[in-house]
């Protein structure tokens, strides 16, 4: 699932909210402990100078007593902040120190004691048993030029690491509130943006094919949105020029067709009055006046497909369906020889509409039905009357429509896989075309199915009021 563009630019400044959060807080840790820890130093050195110099008044490491005596007075709060001190002679050896401490702890590696003697002191951190971080500063001791021991001096470590850690909680608390801050203000912010686009969206959703006539036109948006809006509006004006072209071709192309065909039609039905005609010229001029017939019927389609398409408003009037249905079925009823083609059940039903369109709708499906039957098939024209309705129904024993294709079947252009006999199929807009003759009449048309067997449609039509 693709996020929208709000939640994109909501959560982004939300990352970005975070991961500069997570540098400062990182930063500050990496640069405020060194300091800190720099400080603790300074203190311990200053404390280590202090031990070191009193012992040195002594003159040497051999009175215990009163090196314990110095040790206690700077251990008991003597100094600013060491709370451990310890004095080992050369070797080593623990001389005097804080009392209760585990000096065992306070050992350093060789190599660090060896650190110490050649250079002048060395600070570590030390962990102890219970956990707690001490900062430990060994240190020479010298009573004149001589080395003569060694001073060990130890702070809390936390004294740096609190401060940090209290910094690190206050900086997290109030970055969880930032990031919800920014979550909610950028999820703001993000939707402010995006709904002109979605106007615009919205507008251009509306827009269909009939109506290439409306425009998003400006509107009160970003520059950007307006640009979209603008270029949008542009293609719908090449569009709506390019469809209107495009119908204007059709109309006076289906024009140009229906006059000569008509005439064609006339003369060969004049033809076919000759008594003296044989038979082969006969049935020659009976299959011409067939194609002509569904020729005309093509041409009347693409007629009323632009009128559909331009709005076209139906002329209306009453009329008598079982006059119609007799005039289609005089109309086709040559044009299979090879089925069993009749009338069934004739209602006297009147409605009220455009007769050329109820004609042509009703030719399309008897055309359809005669087409698709095949040879010692039945297609039977039938109407009825209906409480408040007439129905017609055209019914054939052809080869059936898939139950897949059925709502197809009356998209324009549509022409199912079958293409009838003889590859006979249209050009896929006699339903289309039918379809919305009968919804322009405030009815509707069913088809019932079944593979193999054969199909029917039923166009149902509200009354006249009278009839009614
Ligand atoms: P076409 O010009 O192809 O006949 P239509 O719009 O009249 O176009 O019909 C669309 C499709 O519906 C046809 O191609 C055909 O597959 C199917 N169809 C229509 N009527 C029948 C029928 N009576 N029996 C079987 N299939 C049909």
């Amino acid at each position: 699932m693709s996020l929208s563009l709000r939640w994109r630019l909501t959560i982004g400044i939300a990352a970005a909210l975070i991961v500069t959060l997570v540098a400062i807080l990182v930063t500050l840790r990496l640069a405020l402990g060194g300091i800190l820890e720099a400080d603790l130093d300074d203190d311990l050195s200053r404390d280590a100078g202090l031990v070191s110099a009193r012992v040195a008044l002594l003159g040497s490491l051999d009175d215990r007593e009163r090196l314990q005596e110095i040790v206690d007075s700077y251990s008991l709060g003597g100094l600013a902040s060491a709370f451990l001190v310890v004095v080992r002679d050369d070797e080593g050896n623990v001389l005097a120190s804080t009392p209760g401490v585990d000096v065992e702890v306070l050992a350093l590696e060789q190599a660090q004691w060896e650190a110490v003697r050649e250079g002048d002191h060395f600070n570590r951190t030390v962990t102890l048993g219970e956990g707690d971080k001490i900062r430990l500063r060994t240190s020479r001791l010298r009573i004149g030029t001589e080395v003569a021991g060694i001073v060990q001096v130890a702070e809390d470590a936390e004294l740096t690491s609190r401060p940090l850690d209290r910094l690190q909680t206050l900086l997290l608390v109030e970055g969880i509130g930032g990031v919800i801050l920014a979550l909610i203000i950028g999820y703001w912010l993000a939707r402010g943006a995006v709904k002109p686009l979605q106007e615009v969206i919205g507008v251009a959703a509306d827009i269909e094919a009939s109506d290439l006539g409306r425009r998003i036109g400006a509107r009160a948006s970003p520059a950007e949105v307006q640009k979209l809006a603008d270029t949008f509006d542009a293609m719908l004006a090449r569009l709506d020029s390019a469809f209107q072209q495009q119908r204007n071709f059709v109309l006076d192309i289906s024009h140009e067709l229906r006059t000569p065909l008509t005439a064609l039609r006339g003369n060969i039905d004049v033809l076919l009055m000759d008594d003296r005609l044989d038979s082969e010229t006969r049935s020659a001029l009976e299959r011409m006046l067939g194609e002509v017939s569904r020729l005309i019927r093509l041409t009347s389609n693409l007629l009323y497909l632009a009128h559909a398409e331009a709005g076209r408003e139906l002329d209306r009037r009453p009329v008598e369906l079982d006059t119609l249905c007799l005039e289609v079925y005089r109309q086709t009823k040559d044009l299979r020889s090879d089925i069993r083609y009749r009338l069934g059940n004739e209602d006297q039903v009147t409605v009220v509409g455009d007769r050329d369109l109820l004609k042509q709708m009703l030719l399309n499906l008897v055309d359809n039905s005669l087409k698709y039957t095949p040879a010692g098939g039945e297609v039977t024209l039938s109407l009825y009357r209906d409480v408040g309705r007439a129905r017609l129904e055209v019914r054939d024993t052809g080869p059936g429509i898939d139950p897949d294709q059925v709502p197809l079947i009356f998209q324009r252009f549509y022409r199912g896989k079958d293409r009838g006999k003889g590859g006979k199929g249209g050009a896929g807009i006699g339903l289309a075309i039918s379809d919305w003759i009968v919804k322009a009449h405030g009815g509707e048309i069913v088809v019932n199915s079944e593979l193999g067997k054969g199909s029917v449609f039923t166009v149902v039509l509200p009354l006249a009021p009278q009839e009614a």
